[in-house]
């Protein structure tokens, strides 16, 4: 029996490869099982960060030691690192048969399949940025029988100056409407609840295309497949998010769900220049307003990165400003991390790592307090849930996730999982909610 595992790093869009290559692998008859005990480990990596490829390189330095490589188990290595670092990693482990960049996904399980029977080892490299050799089935083996990933378009052409995104994942693209409707009325009658469709900027679906349709129209044409329950999407551009969207969301919902994620990056003006990101604070706040007015108690999460080149103390305090101004649900923050090739990687005035740390940590402990503040805020309404998984932490706890997208844990059973359920919030705390069931 031909075994495989997959292990997966970094965004929603890897889960949703990953869900497609394992749905394809299972179709050729391979079995999926552990790591330890697979023939075949695929490694789906990510290069967004420093740190993100450090995780990955120990792993499989530390895989290969444990394992051996002369009889396998075999390595293949997708994704984002796997085109950044391309013939390196054959070099690196012996124990790799296929490196694939992002946008050969299709040529993955035939390659493995060929590389394993022949003793090869394949480079499959995104050499032309517009080229695609994509999976073309829906992902039907997923870990979570309730809430599935659309891609519905690859790539981005922004070139914001601290990101690798557009060289390792190519030109921006949207998918075939018709591809994404036929993918979501497939997984709605396999019994999928809810579907979050994914974009590194989801806000330019259709800038590509000349025949009309856009963001706003994709939108509201899945929210009005029959069966849908719930339907988000990530992530959204500060400069793209239009007020057709936000009446779409408006008029959607509760099937398009009062939720989303507007990276602000900083606070500061100056270095969202420097960053290339196309706004300002104001502009940033005019979205916010349009988003807060349409949709009253509109869940909105945010990423910022600090320490950027040049970020200079009274950029951090704006940054810190904005948190309090804004007041995010949840914020993603992150450690500038320079990334080879990107224009801010070669700015002056990097930052000691020591000074990036000090910051990132005044202002996560800011964030806690604002995230613990709005999660208190709920303490005695009642919130729908879709109760989709037992609680990684917290004996016997099950979780599910309000509309506005927090974790709601609570005790329920078995047989609930995958419904809609009401439930009463009892506490809050930083990042989740405590409730029973009514
Ligand atoms: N397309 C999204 C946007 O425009 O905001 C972001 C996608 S990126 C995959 C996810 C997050 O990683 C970014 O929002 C940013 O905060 C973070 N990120 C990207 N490059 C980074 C870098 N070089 N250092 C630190 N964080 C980074
Ligand atoms: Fe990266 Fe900017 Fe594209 Fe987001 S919009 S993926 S941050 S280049």
């Amino acid at each position: 029996m031909r075994t495989f595992a997959l292990v997966i790093f970094g965004c929603q869009m890897n889960v949703y490869d990953a869900d497609r290559l394992r749905t394809e692998l299972v179709a050729r008859g391979w079995k999926e099982t552990s790591p330890e005990d697979a023939a075949l480990v695929l490694f789906v990596t990510c290069s967004i960060r420093g740190k993100a490829e450090q995780k990955v390189l120990s792993m499989l330095g530390r895989f290969q030691k444990d394992r051996g490589f002369e009889e396998g188990p075999f390595m293949a290595i997708i994704g984002c690192m796997a085109q950044r670092l391309g013939e390196e990693l054959l070099r690196r482990f012996p124990g790799v048969c296929l490196v694939a960049g992002p946008r050969h996904l299709g040529k993955v399980a035939a390659g493995v399949e060929q590389a394993l029977a022949s003793g090869e080892r394949i480079l499959f490299l995104d050499e032309d940025p517009r080229g695609l050799e994509d999976l073309s089935q829906p992902p039907l083996c997923r870990p979570n029988p309730w809430k599935a990933f659309i891609t519905i378009a690859h790539g981005c052409d922004n070139f914001c100056t601290y990101c690798i995104v557009p060289y390792v994942r190519g030109r921006f693209q949207s998918r075939e409407p018709e591809k994404i409707l036929e993918e979501a009325r497939i997984l709605i009658d396999q019994g999928v609840r809810e579907i979050t469709l994914l974009g590194q900027n989801v806000n330019s679906y259709g800038t590509d295309r000349d025949d009309g349709w856009s963001f706003s129209r994709l939108l509201r044409e899945c929210a009005a497949l029959p069966g849908l329950g719930r339907l988000r999407f990530a992530t959204n551009h500060p400069k793209d998010l239009s007020p057709e969207v936000v009446a779409a969301m408006a008029e959607g919902a509760p099937v398009i769900c009062p939720s989303l994620n507007l990276p602000i990056q900083s606070g500061s003006d100056r270095v969202l220049q420097k960053m290339n990101r196309g706004y300002s604070v104001e502009s940033y706040a005019s979205t916010v307003s349009l988003l807060r007015g349409a949709i009253p108690h509109v869940g909105i999460t945010s990423d910022l990165i600090v320490g950027f080149p040049g970020e200079r103390e009274e950029d951090f305090q704006a940054s810190l400003q904005a948190l309090e101004r804004f007041r995010f649900d949840l914020v993603h923050s992150a450690a500038y991390s320079p990334r080879p090739g990107t224009g801010a990687a070669s700015m002056e005035e990097q930052l000691p790592r020591e000074e990036i740390f000090r910051r990132l940590h005044e202002l996560n402990e800011l964030q806690r307090q604002i995230s613990l503040e709005i999660s208190r805020k709920y303490v005695g309404t009642v919130q729908e849930i879709l109760l989709d998984g037992r609680a990684p932490r917290g004996e016997g706890l099950f979780q599910g996730r309000t509309p506005t997208d927090k974790v709601v844990l609570l005790q329920a059973s078995e047989e609930l999982l995958g419904q809609f359920l009401q439930v009463r919030i009892l506490s809050g705390e930083h990042w989740c909610l405590r409730g029973e069931m009514l």
